[in-house]
This record gives structure tokens, sequence and C-alpha cells, in this order.
């Protein structure tokens, strides 16, 4: 049987525009190792100077442009990075600091808002001493993905940025991991110069909500992207005629940066759908949703959100009856994601448009109804 897919599993889904793709094919390119890219370097400096930095460089992915600035902000083995216990960085980039980068890293536990306390922040910065690792680094990520895409306030960020330019001993460098650094702008009403006003570095995602196919830029200042850039080559990121790609990049930065405040809107409208069925057994707390991302939380104890993600995923003879169908008749499979056992995750992005919402929106309250006639309350 053929069905509608509304996919909600991550943002990363994003397919390249039409327009990217026309601009992809007419990119004037040459040798990005030799510094000879027009497109790359047309993207480089317009979107360092969107962030008040001095200079920027593509890198193949999110990951990469951490890894990039962890190794230059920690030149010496055996230095120490602080950053939060749920942070990509920490879960989801294979130890890489570790593994690759000779850097050890100390968390502190972040909280559901994306920030970590600053009291731990300024007790895990380390005094000048033989016995100790050398606090070299603090990374920061902004919107916070596991926290549900929460902003983290720009209040906190100058505090933290205060505490850690106070700190006596060596100085320690600051990176904001903003792989979706402009979700955050764009919920704050704030630009990514100001946001991103006292970090070193920062690095961005092309493709995930900005609909790029491929590729996160990393800015800080000219010494910072010389010396990332030789890294870049060591770690085999050094690519050829990626104008193709940066092509795609210029038009993500022009045409659906603008637009992710809409993104935020149907977020928030599927959030308050699912808050409004007031059921025992799936809940969503409105006010934790603040970009693209929702969570919905699990209450009843004999679900779970693998079971909750397969019910999303079926359609059942019935369910077409009670009209949970597209215009064209075709059943409706919600894609998600069980990020932990008892909640699952939803991210929306520039090819999700209004209808989808709809649809996705018919498909979980019906789920959710039967989860309630089921289970009239929670035991
Ligand atoms: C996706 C993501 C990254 C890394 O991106 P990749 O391009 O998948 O390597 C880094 N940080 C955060 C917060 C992310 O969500």
């Amino acid at each position: 049987m053929s069905t509608r897919i509304v996919d909600l599993r991550s943002d990363t889904l994003t397919q390249p525009t039409e327009e990217m793709r026309a601009r992809m094919s007419s990119a004037v390119v040459g040798d990005d190792v030799y510094g000879e890219d027009p497109t790359v370097n047309e993207l480089e400096s317009k979107i360092a100077s969107m962030f008040g930095k001095e200079a920027g460089l593509f890198v193949a992915s999110g990951t990469m442009g951490n890894l990039l600035a962890i190794m230059v902000h920690c030149p010496s083995r055996g230095s120490e990075i602080i950053i939060g216990d749920q942070s990509h960085v920490f879960l989801y980039e294979q130890g890489g600091p570790a593994q690759l980068a000779g850097v050890q890293v100390a968390t502190i536990k972040n909280e559901i808002d994306g920030t970590f306390s600053l009291a731990e922040l300024q007790r895990k910065i380390r005094i000048d001493d033989i016995h100790e690792p050398i606090t070299s680094l603090v990374v920061v990520e902004n919107t916070h993905n596991v926290c549900g895409g929460k902003v983290v306030p720009l209040s906190y960020l100058d505090e933290l940025v205060s505490i850690v330019r106070r700190s006596s001993g060596p100085s320690i460098a600051l990176h904001m991991d903003g792989a979706r650094i402009f979700n955050a702008a764009a919920a704050l009403g704030v630009s990514v110069q100001r946001l991103c006003r006292d970090f070193d570095s920062v690095s961005i995602c092309l493709s995930k909500g900005l609909s790029a196919p491929i590729g996160s830029i990393l800015v800080g200042s000219k010494a910072f992207i010389t010396q990332a850039r030789r890294f870049r080559k060591a770690v085999g990121g050094g690519m050829r005629q990626v104008g193709v790609l940066a092509a795609a990049g210029l038009v993500a930065l022009e045409q659906i940066v603008p637009l992710l405040g809409k993104d935020h809107e149907r977020t928030k409208r599927i959030a308050k759908a699912v808050h409004d069925l007031s059921s025992p057994n799936v809940v969503v707390d409105l006010d934790a949703v603040q970009t693209n991302i929702l969570f919905l939380e699990i209450k009843q104890p004999d679900l779970v959100g693998s079971e909750f993600v397969q019910d999303l995923e079926n359609v059942q003879p019935d369910e077409l009856r009670a009209g949970v169908k597209d215009k064209n008749g075709l059943g409706v499979v919600v894609r998600s994601c069980d990020l932990t056992l008892k909640s699952v995750r939803l991210v929306l992005y520039h090819q999700i448009d209004d209808e989808q919402v709809e649809l996705a929106i018919k498909k979980l309250t019906f789920v959710i109804k039967q989860y309630d006639a089921r289970w009239p309350k929670v035991q």
C-alpha cells in the first residue's frame, strides 16, 4: 500500500532547493586547497562578516568544524576542555577530542534549558599546577539539540564569558557549537554577530535546517582559521572544486535563513495541537518548544518511545476511515525518533510545509487518542 510520508526524524533530511541546484550547476570553481575557488572564498568571507569575525573555513561537517576548533584552541597535548554532558561534541562525535586531538574532556551536567551551572564551571577551571591538565577551552552549544532545540539566552552567555575571561592562569578560549545558531538568533531576534560576539570561534551547519546538502563553516580570527585550514588538510578535509557545495551555502544564507522563523511557528503548531488533546499518556511542555525541535514525553508506564515511533509509522485501516489521509486518499506515516526511552523527538525543516504539518497533527491525534482510549488515566 502506498503511503504519504511526513519525515520528522531530523533537519538533516532537508533537500537542496531548486535554486540551490541551479546555483551549484553554474558555480565558478577552482582548487580550494590552493585557495582558488572563488565561490568558496565568497561564502567564507560572507559568513565571517555576518558573524563579525575575520575569516571563515568551509569544512565537510559540523563534527569536523568542532574537531578543528578543539585542535587549534588546545595546542598542547593533555589540554582539557569543559563542555556540557549532553552536548553533541561529548555524545556524538566519537570522542574525537580524545581520539584525534589528544584532549581530555571535563563535563558539566546540562540542565534541561541547555545551560550548565556557571558555579560548576568556575570550580572546573584548573589552576596552574604541575599536577593538573591545562584548561584550554569551553564549548557551548546553541541551540541545544538534546535539550530540545533550546535557545541558550544571551544573558547566560554574557555571564559565562565574563567568568571565563576573569579566570586567572593561562587564557581559555571559547567555542560555540552553533550547528543551529541561526535558529537561536531567529528565536531571540538577535543577530548571530551579537550572539557570538565574545566567542573565539563558531561552527555553523549549512546542511541542517539551512537546507544545503553538505558542509559546515568555521569562523574566527585570521590566525585561528589559518591553523584550522592546516589541520583540515591533515584530517583529510582539503577539498578541491568544492564551490559546487559552497554555492548551495550561499543560497542558504540568502534565502533559507530568513525563513527559519516559519519552521519554529509550525513546530509550535504541532506542539499546541498535541497539548490541546490533554492526554494523560503523551504530553508536551509548550514553553520548552522554542525552535524547530519538539519533544513528546510519554507518561504512560506501559509505553516506550520505540513503540510510539512504530505506531506513528503504521497505517491501520480504521485510521483511513477516520480521515487520517492526504488529499489523494493515502494513509499517513509520520517518522520520528525515540531519543530516549520515554520521549520522541520531532524536527521540522524547510521542506515540511503547512500541508504536512496538518497531516502530522492528524496522525498524532489519532494515535494519541487510541492511547487515551486504552489507558484513560495514567496509574
Ligand atoms: C549535527 C550537529 C553537529 C555535527 O554535525 P555533522 O555535520 O553531522 O557532523 C554538531 N553539533 C550539533 C549541536 C549538531 O546538532
